[in-house]
């Protein structure tokens, strides 16, 4: 299976034009940032292997990715959660749903003497020689192999493209997406942006710390706190406005903030010509949009 060159298209959003890299068409099960940072373990060479073990939020876009990939690979896939909500229990959805399709077990440990889905992992279940362990959301140096090889798509295209002053944006959790592409980026001068979704700015150069040493992505901020998975009125406006300008579905959770922040960002700092990357995560939107319409009265 050859997971690669995902199309680029062009786009006009609130008076900016863009480039946008759809890496949410790379694999119908396997799309996204995960499937980049995922790579490495599509190809790694493992026999012994025969079950991956993770842990981390139940509707997770890399629930579903780590799904995808153990289906391909002919894998289990062990996943713990803190907690299932009965509703969800009674009527998955998003990112639940379809892992629960392609066979994963996802089980949670709320009632655990050890209740932390990682130290229960690491302590009860303790992974052998036949387990794959992947941190949460797939946190890991690993995931540079597969970065790296979206920073060489990006730069082949740029290579083709009249001279002109490239930057590249997209929204941080872990911050490993957008470390390893600065990383890759670095030695032809392109500029990494990114804004942090989970905690703040101290956050994410702590999370970039403990990667790689490394020179990091600018770091564009709101100015208000942003609270992870919360709903905001204005992330779910720029969102459907983003649908009627581009006709392309962004993701709810992380593309509406950077977004935000890019559009205070940008006037100050031209003349650039912005790549932005779509990172996938659109079933997570079936779980999130009932959410906004219940909230905006829809
Ligand atoms: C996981 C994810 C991110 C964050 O990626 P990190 O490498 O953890 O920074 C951003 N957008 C989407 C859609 C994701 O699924």
């Amino acid at each position: 299976m050859k997971l690669s060159h995902s199309p680029i298209t062009q786009h006009r959003f609130q008076g900016v034009d863009f480039y946008l890299k759809r890496d949410d068409k790379l694999h119908p099960q396997f799309c996204g940032n995960k499937a980049r940072k995922f790579l490495g373990l599509l190809e790694l060479e493992a026999p012994a292997i025969t079950t991956l073990i993770s842990y981390g939020s139940v509707q997770a876009n890399s629930l579903y990715s780590l799904a995808g990939l153990a289906a391909i690979r002919g894998w289990k896939l062990e996943y713990y959660v803190h907690r299932i909500p009965k509703w969800l229990q009674q009527r998955p959805t998003g990112n639940y749903r379809a892992a629960l399709e392609l066979g994963a077990q996802v089980m949670t440990t709320e009632y655990e003497a050890i209740n932390h889905p990682h130290d229960h992992i690491v302590q009860v279940r303790q992974p052998d020689e036949h387990c794959l362990f992947i941190e949460e959301g797939g946190r890991s140096p690993f995931a540079e192999y597969g970065v790296r090889q979206l920073a060489l798509e990006l730069l082949e295209w740029i290579q083709q493209q009249p001279k002109q002053h490239w930057i590249i944006a997209l929204p941080s959790g872990t911050g490993a997406t957008s470390l390893y592409l600065q990383k890759a980026l670095q030695p032809h001068d392109i500029q990494v942006i990114t804004c942090p979704c989970v905690g703040g700015a101290d956050y994410l150069r702590q999370q970039w710390q403990q990667l790689a040493d490394t020179l990091y992505p600018t770091i564009i901020e709101p100015s208000h706190k942003h609270h992870f998975g919360h709903l905001y009125r204005e992330d779910y406006q720029i969102w459907q406005q983003l649908y009627e300008q581009t006709h392309v579905e962004f993701d709810l959770l992380y593309d509406p903030l950077m977004w935000r922040c890019l559009l205070d960002w940008l006037p100050d700092h031209q003349p650039y010509s912005l790549i932005y990357i779509h990172q996938g995560g659109l079933l997570g939107n079936e779980s999130m949009l009932p959410r906004y319409q219940r909230l905006c009265g829809e």
